[in-house]
């Protein structure tokens, strides 16, 4: 059941803002994750916040610099469906179509969808682990199946999102409003890990919220691609997943972005990898060093070390598939 708290349905952002800012207060744009968050007692609130309201948060917008806007309440399947997303963004069309159930998706919200909290058992469950303000990771002795081979130290979660690491490998931003003014933050410095932070897993502070993300023009010459693995073949979090963003205007690849979903705290790029692929003909030879760098500092746990052999073959899948 859901505990008792107030509800408010702001009109403006600078409402959101107002009532985002009172102690206790949590923002609810699908609820799709928050609702459950609440329901189970992973933390509580006083107010809940509703940003249904904001009218100005909807909608995909050309930029005057030739890229595009995604307001912080588009639903995953607006994201998926649009037109130009899908032609010139596709690694963030297929990206946010993986992600979840229809049902989820027609409610889920881009800005929800990045926002959203982990999802290890342990967190999610009554334990009084590190990320809750406990003093253990339980993860570490225990169930560890689903947790991160890259960036983890005292806590193991991964990112939980499928469009974060595709829209790191786009290069994109991210705006956030607070009462003291906006700021533009690149999407690869939005996210902290758990030595940055162990219990966010975002820089936002508190009453601070997502007014839109910023997609940067597409070079021409580029091809994209996001590849996920997941437990069955129904909705489900990835094991392991790859958005890889490739720039190949004649033989050889100019720029590469490659960055790993379901093995890291967050979004992770694979850096030696993008090393190993730029400047370089995208062949088989390639491909294997690329293969081989992907997992460079991969430090599995007891059960989760098959993750590093999937980290591999999504590689070497992906890149062949763009070749
Ligand atoms: C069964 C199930 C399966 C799922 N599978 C996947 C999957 O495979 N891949 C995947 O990526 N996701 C998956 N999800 C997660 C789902 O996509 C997210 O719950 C959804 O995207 C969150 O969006 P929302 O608008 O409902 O966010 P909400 O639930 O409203 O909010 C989520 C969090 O973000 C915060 N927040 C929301 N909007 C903002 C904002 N604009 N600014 C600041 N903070 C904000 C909220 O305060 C809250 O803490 C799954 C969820 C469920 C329940």
């Amino acid at each position: 059941m859901l505990p008792n708290f107030t509800y408010e349905r702001p009109g403006s952002v600078d409402e959101a803002l107002e009532h985002g800012s009172s102690e206790g207060a949590v923002l609810h744009a699908g609820g799709t994750d928050l609702l459950g968050c609440l329901r189970d007692g992973v933390f509580s609130a006083k107010k809940v916040v509703s940003l249904s309201g904001l009218e100005e948060l909807r909608g995909i917008s050309p930029t005057r610099d030739g890229g595009l806007r995604v307001g912080a309440l588009t639903t995953l399947t607006g994201v998926a469906s649009d037109p130009t997303i899908a032609e010139r963004y596709t690694v963030l069309a297929q990206a946010a179509a993986s992600a979840a159930s229809p049902q989820l998706r027609n409610q889920g919200t881009i800005g929800g969808n990045i926002c959203q909290r982990p999802r290890c058992w342990y967190f999610r469950g009554d334990w009084h682990c590190l990320r809750k303000g406990g003093d253990t990771c339980y993860a570490i002795a225990g169930e560890n199946h689903f947790h991160c081979i890259f960036g983890g130290s005292g806590c193991y979660i991964v990112h939980p999102s499928d469009t974060a690491p595709a829209l790191q490998a786009l290069g994109a931003s991210v705006r956030i409003a607070s009462r003291s003014g906006s700021r533009t933050v690149p999407i690869e410095s939005f996210f902290l890990l758990p030595a940055d932070d162990i219990q966010r897993e975002n820089l936002l502070e508190p009453g601070e919220l997502v007014t839109e993300v910023l997609l940067p023009p597409v070079a021409s010459g580029t091809r994209s691609v996001y590849r996920k693995v997941r437990d069955r073949g129904a909705w489900d979090f990835a094991l392991a997943g790859l958005a890889a963003v490739v720039t190949m205007p004649g033989d050889s690849v100019e720029t590469a972005s490659l960055v790993l979903s379901g093995v890291a705290p967050k979004p992770w790029r694979a850096a030696e990898a993008e090393g190993a692929l730029t400047g370089a003909r995208l062949d088989a030879e390639t491909i294997a060093r690329v293969v081989a760098a992907s997992v460079a500092g991969a430090l599995p746990l007891e059960h989760n070390g098959y993750k590093v052999a999937l980290v591999r073959g999504l590689m070497e899948e992906t890149l062949r598939a763009l070749a």
